[in-house]
């Protein structure tokens, strides 16, 4: 299409101008060039199954007769951007499950209490989430990622729990918590340090503490009573043990999920068994089409989600110009 992009190391793929709207202005030109009629800004109240297809209603313009119809209206997160999951009551008569839309992608609110002073600290690290269960003899394992985590006023954002929301979506009232492990990837090797240096005077602030941010550093020493001019050499084994268990397990209480309006995603939608992986027509209403996040899928942070919308789409428009033809 024309749109000049760069790769990071990482594998992150973004236009050479760093700006969405020349993505936007890229597909418009597409489009426009392909000969598609666009109606933009018309919100369609109904979808009605016809003899040969389907009839949209809008709120301000006559109704629409089709053949074949796509349905990618996304899900119910981040209302303000346009998907409030107004056609699942259709897709619902149509025939289709919908299955409950709950949030996902997004923050997780917390018990911060004690942890005000932390407020804004960013780094990466390795959350479990945890179902505490009331009659469980131990804390259930829900789910685990690693990646960059924020403290913030209310909970935790940034994709360590973003993509563990989904699961603390689907238990609400449980008693959840989670582990933070602020070492991922090198445990190890700090603990190897700490043994190195273990009767040396070396400070605590440096080993273990030069491998946190300085203010959760302070933090997690106030949490041991360890004053900061501790060293290595002074502490015993139990404080020693106490310190790398507020590094590697650091111990939150979740409340839940924020609501629709600062998740990303939505899970739920329509199940994926009701439709034609290959072609992704509907296998309960021959004609319908369903792509991206009216389905029920979701993706971790990372581009999992654009990816399976543009893909589903794609496919789904392969699908409808097969029948096209074929009615042709
Ligand atoms: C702030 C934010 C950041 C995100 N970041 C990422 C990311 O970095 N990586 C990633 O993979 N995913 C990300 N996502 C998720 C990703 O954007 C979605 O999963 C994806 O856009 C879904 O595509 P879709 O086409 O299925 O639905 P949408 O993009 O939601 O598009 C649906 C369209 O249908 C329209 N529509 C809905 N109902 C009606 C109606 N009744 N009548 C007419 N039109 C209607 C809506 O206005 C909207 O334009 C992010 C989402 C948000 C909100």
């Amino acid at each position: 299409m024309g749109l000049l992009t760069f790769a990071t190391a990482d594998g992150w793929v973004y236009p050479v101008s760093e700006s969405a709207q020349t993505v936007v202005a890229a597909f418009a030109s597409a489009l426009q060039r392909a000969g598609v009629s666009l109606l933009l800004e018309h919100k369609v109240t109904s979808i009605r199954k016809t003899l040969n297809g389907f009839a949209l209603s809008f709120e301000k313009q006559p109704e629409l007769q089709c053949t074949t119809l796509l349905v990618a209206a996304g899900g119910k997160a981040y209302p303000t951007l346009g998907s409030r999951g107004e056609c699942f009551t259709s897709l619902a008569k149509l025939g289709h499950t919908v299955r409950p839309l709950l949030p996902a992608l997004g923050p997780l609110s917390a018990d911060m209490h004690l942890y005000q002073s932390l407020q804004g600290v960013r780094l990466d690290a390795c959350v479990t989430l945890f179902d505490a269960g009331k009659g469980n003899a131990s804390p259930l394992p829900l789910g685990e990622t690693t990646g960059n985590l924020i403290f913030t006023q209310w909970g935790f954002n940034g994709p360590a729990v973003m993509d563990l929301s989904h699961l603390a979506a689907r238990r609400p009232g449980a008693e959840l918590s989670m582990l933070m492990n602020f070492l991922p990837g090198r445990e190890e090797q700090v603990r190897g340090l700490v043994q190195s240096h273990r009767r040396e005077p070396i400070p605590l602030a440096v080993i273990p503490g030069s491998s946190l941010p300085p203010k959760l550093c302070t933090f997690i020493l106030e949490q041991c009573k360890l004053p900061p001019e501790s060293t290595l050499a002074k502490i015993s084994e139990p404080q020693l043990k106490k310190l790398m268990d507020w590094i590697t397990a650091f111990p939150v209480k979740v409340s839940g999920v924020r609501g629709f309006d600062t998740c990303q995603v939505s899970a739920g939608g329509i199940p994926v068994e009701e439709v034609d992986s290959v072609s992704m027509q509907s296998r309960r209403v021959p004609g319908l089409y369903l792509a991206g996040e009216t389905l029920d899928v979701i993706g971790p942070c990372g581009g999992y989600n654009l990816q399976f919308a543009f893909s589903s789409g794609a496919v789904a428009g392969m699908g409808m110009a097969r029948t096209n033809l074929t009615i042709d």
